[in-house]
């Protein structure tokens, strides 16, 4: 490998080098391409380092690639399937050349440097699409960047992939039926928020509501959901009642970023759906939030429907998960059914064989044992019991033990349905409730 990182690549023989694809770059994905003819310099430089160390990630199955200023070089660090690696380290010349062409590429400015900067490339990678995000953070050793890979044609996109269950979606369905009311989905940083908004919009039955969304959600295409286009000089409010003059039942607008957005928004959903997503750990945080952002409880208890929040787990690998039967103590323990014949595990080490047992590296995971993540949902209803519950001026605590009366979906019982199913582990699930 050519900057001499990663545990498989050292692994391998030298001419690895020369299997390893070279990512194409087709341009931004918003404004015109790039003049690679300004900067021959740069381009000489930057080029095909920059390609290397995008394609090493990609082919590593990343999510983000980090670059950070550090001293005399730059410090990498890898996150596949939310966990950090240790990435590569580059000379400072080096990393500033990747740093400008990557920024050139995704049509940001390569003189400013004191300024935080966002853009993204089109890309091809062995045949498949993809978006790079150049996320630039000036710091006080220079810029740090950010490079966030999405592989468009294997990102999850339907309901059930994302992890929307079928019972959460009739749910979503029962509340979409009403055409009216708020419903906020919630999630912490990096938990894969957008993604889960597009899941619950898509859970929506765009055939038979009028779904509509009144902002650019990028490289995301909704099927059968009506691009609303907000006028120049238009405000959100005012963008929201054209579309429901023009008959949307369900509207999804852009991430609430205020209280007066959340304003804008909680009175809009008294004339059809609404469908927002803003951070928030849990449902509860995410109550709570909307109460404080509307500083109104009758309003909230009236026109919010439901907080769905999502939160990301790692899959086993399926090539190399083992199973196992489960102790019945477990079980009654955690609280799964004790006809439960079969759990899932992370396959054992090298360094935990037994005598005579073989041990063969597994491709598919690059022996890390979990290849993807998937989210668990959690599912706060506003029922009367909850109404009235809002319109007392609620504690964290009271609308927790009003979810639990109301028995809704939380993220610990969706999570153990994944563990019962095989599809993640026990230890994966403490691991993400710690974490
Ligand atoms: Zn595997």
């Amino acid at each position: 490998m050519i900057f001499g990182f990663g545990k498989k690549k050292q692994q391998d023989d030298d001419d690895h080098d020369e299997d390893l694809e070279l990512i194409s770059f087709q341009g931004p994905v918003s404004g015109p391409p790039p003049n690679l003819n300004e900067n021959p310099g740069l381009v000489r430089a930057g080029l095909i380092p920059a390609k290397e160390i995008v394609s090493d990630a990609v082919s590593r199955d990343a999510s983000m690639l980090r670059l950070d200023p550090k001293g005399a070089g730059y410090i990498g660090m890898l996150m596949v399937d939310g966990m950090k690696y240790p990435g590569p380290r580059l000379q400072k010349q080096q990393g500033t050349a990747i740093t400008q062409i990557l920024k050139m590429m995704a049509g940001l400015s390569i003189q400013e440097r004191k300024k935080p900067q966002r853009g993204s490339i089109k890309a091809d990678y062995e045949g498949q699409p993809y978006e790079i995000t150049i996320d630039i953070t000036p710091t006080p050793e220079g810029e740090r960047l950010n490079i966030y890979l999405a592989n468009l044609k294997t990102r999850p996109n339907q309901p059930d992939e994302i992890g929307i269950s079928e019972t959460l979606k009739e749910k979503i369905r029962e509340i979409a039926a009403t055409r009216e009311g708020f419903i906020g989905v919630c999630g912490g940083p990096r938990n894969g928020l957008t993604t889960s908004t597009v899941g619950v919009v898509r859970s929506v039955d765009a055939y038979v509501y009028g779904v509509y969304k009144v902002f650019d959600t990028g490289t995301w295409d909704i099927p059968y959901v009506t691009d609303f286009e907000r006028e120049e000089g238009h405000d959100l409010e005012t963008t929201i009642t054209r579309a429901q003059r023009s008959e949307a039942e369900v509207i999804y607008v852009p991430p609430i970023t205020s209280d007066e957005e959340a304003k804008v928004l909680i009175k809009a959903a008294a004339k059809s759906g609404i469908i927002a997503e803003y951070p928030a750990k849990d449902a509860v945080s995410g109550l709570l939030q909307l109460i404080k952002w509307i500083g109104d409880e009758e309003l909230v208890a009236s026109n919010v429907k439901a907080i769905i929040t999502s939160k990301l787990i790692r899959k086993l690998c399926p090539s190399c998960k083992q199973a196992y039967a489960p102790n019945p103590k477990l079980l009654a323990k955690i609280g799964l059914s004790k006809e439960t014949k079969a759990l899932y595990r992370h396959r054992v080490q090298p360094q935990e064989l037994q005598k005579g047992e073989t041990w063969d590296s597994c491709p598919k995971c690059h022996d890390i044992g979990y290849q993807g993540q998937i989210a668990m949902f959690e599912l706060l209803e506003m029922t009367e019991g909850m109404q009235e519950v809002v319109r007392a001026k609620p504690s964290p605590d009271a609308i927790r033990a009003q979810v639990k009366k109301d028995g809704g979906l939380t993220l610990q019982k969706d999570g153990l349905h994944l563990v019962s199913n095989g599809t993640t582990s026990l230890e994966e699930l403490q691991r993400t409730f710690k974490s």
